[in-house]
């Protein structure tokens, strides 16, 4: 089966979703209800390249196998969220496709070491939950600094008049260390700064991302890079368009994570 269906369906959006907790998979919320009706807003996409927070390792890597296993790369949560599982099936095809569009830089086949990890599951769980539509993950690689992550976007561009749907999954704040569990709907002041900073950005001018890597805020909103990452290639197909992007829905839970996620027409 090929990807490409040039002309037939348009162009399918590019997004990124804040995830937060894995129990987003089985809860219904303003979060989990707003990713529902995105994917009904949207043409069915042919695949789904997902870049999640939680595949970030020193190395380009694409999930090769026509069956990807759900990975429950997490603990201390309820029996059933373990029992979870999306059997999308894998697409060597978009995997081939995804290694030719980012040559020549070296990009790893796996066809056996990861899957689908819950970064990507918890969101199309409420965003496609027949698991119908063939998924396959590419790596967050660690060795590269977010304007390298934005070309990586630019480069997978052409993916999405072909079918296939990019998506970016992880938080732009994410401070696990500060969670406070007495403020579930709320964001703590530098938290919700750090997230208007960063829409401002990417509503008007996603090419300049990077630019709000730096300062206190950014230190407390992403004492590790790799949930805010995923948003970088999405600003990268953003600025390779020469278009903005859109917020879906915005907001924190529990002061240190915001959920806050963005669409690229
Ligand atoms: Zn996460």
């Amino acid at each position: 089966m090929s990807v490409i269906t040039q002309g037939a369906i348009g162009r399918i959006p590019a997004v990124f979703i804040g995830h937060g907790s894995p129990m987003n998979t089985l809860e219904s919320n303003r979060f989990t209800q707003s990713w529902h009706d995105l994917a009904g807003s949207m043409a069915r996409p042919s695949a789904i390249l997902a870049i999640s927070a939680h595949w970030y390792v020193p190395a380009l890597a694409v999930t090769a196998m026509s069956s990807p296993r759900t990975i429950h790369d997490f603990s201390g949560f309820p029996a059933e969220l373990f029992a979870y599982e999306y059997p999308a099936p894998g697409s060597p095809d978009l995997a081939e496709r995804v290694v030719d569009l980012l040559g020549p830089r070296e990009v790893h086949r796996d066809e056996s070491a990861w899957g689908l990890d819950h970064g990507t599951w918890s969101v199309l769980a409420q965003m496609y939950p027949d698991a119908d539509i063939p998924v396959v993950q590419l790596s967050l690689d660690s060795r590269l600094d977010a304007r390298e992550q934005m070309s990586i976007g630019a480069a997978l561009s052409p993916l999405r008049d072909e079918g296939v749907l990019v998506l970016g999954s992880g938080n732009v704040v994410h401070h696990l260390g500060a969670l406070d569990w007495s403020m579930p709907d709320k964001g703590f002041d530098w938290a919700d700064r750090f997230d208007a900073f960063v829409r401002s950005v990417m509503t008007t001018d996603p090419a300049s991302l990077p630019t709000v890597m730096s300062g206190s805020d950014w230190q407390r909103s992403a004492p590790t890079p790799e949930h805010f990452m995923p948003l970088a290639p999405i600003a990268g197909i953003a600025a390779a368009t020469g278009v903005t992007a859109e917020v879906v829905i915005e907001g924190a839970t529990m002061g240190s994570l915001t959920m806050t996620s963005y669409i690229v027409y």
